[in-house]
């Protein structure tokens, strides 16, 4: 990269561009990586400019995400560029936004689960229906579900700093019930097991979407759609009772951290 001159601020004249490999410990790890600045040859003052800044953000992010064997963003952008494909178009493949390609390839650190949909992206597959439940995503569908619940349940489920604890179990079994008695999930919508339950995969970049999104724009409720939704709230009138139940299910408890809960699983469901 092409570099201005910088004058060292202590009079001593231009500085001098230095690479240098450094060693830290991130999030546990040891790692070491590449990182450029000035430095004065006389007094040996450092400076960056900002560019320089946010690279050896990424260099570290990189080295962190080698060393824990997960994709790092060099990786995930050559991928995506060998199949030809766009940030968009791998977005779609999985079942995530736009804005989470872009951060991974710009140097967020994807979960575990993430990364294993990555790969499976990257070596050409597609989220299969097993994971979507034979239904096209759609986050207009997300909001229109969970108004209808919210008005059978008459109340709240998306509240303002929520991490939707409440409100995606209350999805997830409108999703898994849909699929196990109509054969289509609700929402197209793809679970992990969290700690704290079954979870929205890549919950944190939707829910910007789901509050903005327009309910009015989504295939309309069919009405066994609607007795569904209607019987999860009168099973689990109270935001404790469908994490309960959610943490007693079998499909739940013998899924390791981060994995993919499969539509198939909805017929082992117990509590519904
Ligand atoms: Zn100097």
């Amino acid at each position: 990269m092409a570099r201005k001159a910088l004058n060292c601020p202590n009079g001593h004249g231009e500085m001098q561009i230095r690479k240098s490999r450094k060693s830290t410990k991130f999030r546990g790890v040891d790692i070491t990586f590449s990182t450029e600045c000035y430095i004065c040859p006389v007094c040996g003052i450092e400076a960056g400019f900002i560019d320089q800044t946010s690279a050896t953000q990424r260099a570290i992010s990189d080295a962190y995400r080698k060393a824990a064997s997960l994709l790092t963003g060099k990786e995930i952008r050559e991928g995506r560029k060998r199949l030809n494909l766009s940030q968009d178009a791998l977005a779609k493949r999985m079942n995530v936004g736009i804005a989470s390609i872009k951060r991974w390839e710009g140097g967020l650190i994807q979960t575990r689960a993430m990364d294993n949909a990555l790969r499976h992206a990257l070596q050409g597959d597609i989220v299969g229906d097993k994971y979507i439940g034979n239904r096209t995503f759609s986050v207009a569908r997300i909001k229109l579900v969970l108004a209808h619940l919210e008005s059978t349940l008459g109340k709240k489920l998306l509240k303002k700093g929520d991490r939707m604890l409440f409100a995606a179990k209350y999805l997830w079994y409108a999703d898994m019930v849909a699929f196990r008695e109509l054969g289509k999930s609700m929402t197209g919508s793809t679970y992990a097991r969290l700690p704290l339950g079954p979870q929205l995969n890549n919950y944190r970049d939707l829910i910007d979407e789901i509050k903005n999104a327009d309910e009015a724009s989504a295939e309309p409720l069919t009405p066994e759609e609607e007795r569904i939704i209607t019987r999860i709230s009168r099973t689990f009138p109270r935001e404790p009772m469908v994490i309960a139940a959610a943490h007693r299910e079998i499909v739940w408890k013998r899924k390791s951290a981060g994995e993919i809960i499969p539509y198939s699983d909805s017929v082992e469901l117990n509590e519904l």
